[in-house]
């Protein structure tokens, strides 16, 4: 069975077409990620190359090879420019720029070689150009979205045929026959891999920059923005899953509630910006002094939870009263050079495994707490009594 050549640029033409006109389509929406314009300035190319190298049959032989072959340089230094932006954050080094401007200089110098040699030379030049991106995104995004795993492979895979192909034109020049469209199997088969694996890989970068877009606004609905805590509604959740499992596994659940005080003050003495300033200095140091299944959560404004799996009353206490000396020698410079000092009350309450508290009254409870330490003058603990729980008990019942 031979396949034939025409067919399959028609296929690629078809493909990368495809994957162009979307792109172009998502970038009229929402997407405007630089990532996403780099793919499809790449298909594009991709697919205006493969409509001049299918000319081949109808028009002057060396201009089209010509022009095609520019363009699938460009193409693939597109794809590797998308490849630095969404793993490194960073445009293609100057090096690596010089290399495809270098990469250009083959496809002008073998216009006169015979096509065999050309397809050795021009498929060496496409997997020495496709090397640092392969690198990066083997190195570097390894780690990053498990979709780009795959564009990483098909990178990897794209170098290999295209070596693959130099190695069969300098073997077997007579498969390759004189023009593109009379090449027999073997080799058609090498150029169907390397296109289409460099095809997949545009499909792949689409598909990471998703799922990096999805990461994120799941990371924005759950956490807050200026402090980097989790935002209210995630804090009760995490609160009645941590509740749940110390019920199963006999465990109390401490909660603390935080609230700095006399922040208005701050904000009317030193204005909004530097509020917010404290804001992140008090989160960020209350934070370093959590285990790892603490968490530290924003309920709004200036206030603050806690939760803290498997502690005791004590435990709670003992947290809260460190984090309390904590905050009292924090000092956030404020805007003409000063040093702010803030306070903050905590009120603690604890679930004992046995009671079965929800959510919403332990938090209750840790409120009364905290009103208590208001009350009595603010920059303390207050530990929830026995008799806050029974009038804290009596508030949700009624
Ligand atoms: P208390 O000791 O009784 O808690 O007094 P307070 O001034 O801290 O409490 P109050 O509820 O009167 O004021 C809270 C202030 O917190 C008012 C508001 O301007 C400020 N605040 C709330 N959210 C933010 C924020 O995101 N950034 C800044 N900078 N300030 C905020
Ligand atoms: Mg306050
Ligand atoms: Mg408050």
């Amino acid at each position: 069975m031979a396949l034939h050549v025409p067919t399959l640029l028609l296929l690629l033409v078809m493909g990368f077409g495809l994957l162009t006109v979307q792109l172009a389509v998502a970038r009229r929406g929402q997407l405007h990620q630089g990532e996403l314009q780099l793919v499809g300035c790449g298909a594009a190319s991709f697919f205006a190359g493969f409509i001049a190298f299918g000319l081949q049959a109808w028009t002057t032989h060396w201009l089209t090879s010509l022009l095609g072959n520019l363009l699938v340089v460009s193409g693939i230094g597109c794809f590797a420019a998308a490849v630095y932006r969404f793993t490194l954050n960073r445009d293609l080094p100057q090096a690596y720029r010089w290399l495809l401007c270098l990469g250009a200089l083959p496809v002008v110098v073998v216009l006169a070689l015979s096509l065999s040699w050309r397809v050795a030379v021009l498929s060496l030049t496409a997997a020495v150009m496709l090397l640092p991106a392969v690198v990066v995104a083997l190195r570097h995004g390894w780690r990053a979205e498990q979709s780009f795993r795959l564009t990483g492979l098909l990178l990897l895979t794209a170098l290999m045929a295209s070596l693959a192909r130099a190695g069969h034109a300098l073997l077997w020049p007579e498969a390759h026959g004189a023009q593109l469209s009379e090449a027999s199997t073997v080799p058609a088969l090498w150029l169907l891999l390397t296109c289409t694996s460099l095809m997949g890989a545009g499909f792949g970068l689409v598909l990471a920059c998703f799922e990096r877009l999805a990461s994120q606004m799941c990371e924005l609905a759950s956490v807050d923005g200026l402090t980097g805590c989790l935002n209210h509604n995630t804090t009760v959740s995490l609160l009645a899953h941590a509740l749940e499992r110390g019920r199963r596994d006999g465990q109390p659940v401490g909660f603390v509630m935080l609230d700095l005080d006399h922040f208005k003050n701050v904000n009317d003495r030193h204005g909004h910006a530097v509020g917010d300033r404290v804001l992140r200095a008090f989160a960020s140091a209350v934070r370093e002094r959590l285990r790892g299944s603490d968490v530290l959560g924003r309920l709004g404004g200036e206030e603050f939870g806690l939760v803290l799996p498997a502690t005791s009353a004590g435990g709670a206490r003992h947290l809260a009263e460190q984090i309390r000396q904590a905050v009292e020698s924090l000092e956030t410079p404020g805007d003409a050079g000063q040093l702010l000092r803030v306070t903050v009350s905590a009120g603690v309450a604890v679930a004992e495994p046995s009671r079965g508290d929800s959510a919403e009254a332990l938090m209750q409870l840790a409120d009364k707490a905290l009103y208590q330490a208001k009350q009595k003058g603010r920059n303390r603990v207050v530990v929830a009594d026995d008799w806050m729980r029974n009038s804290s008990l009596q508030a949700v019942l009624a």
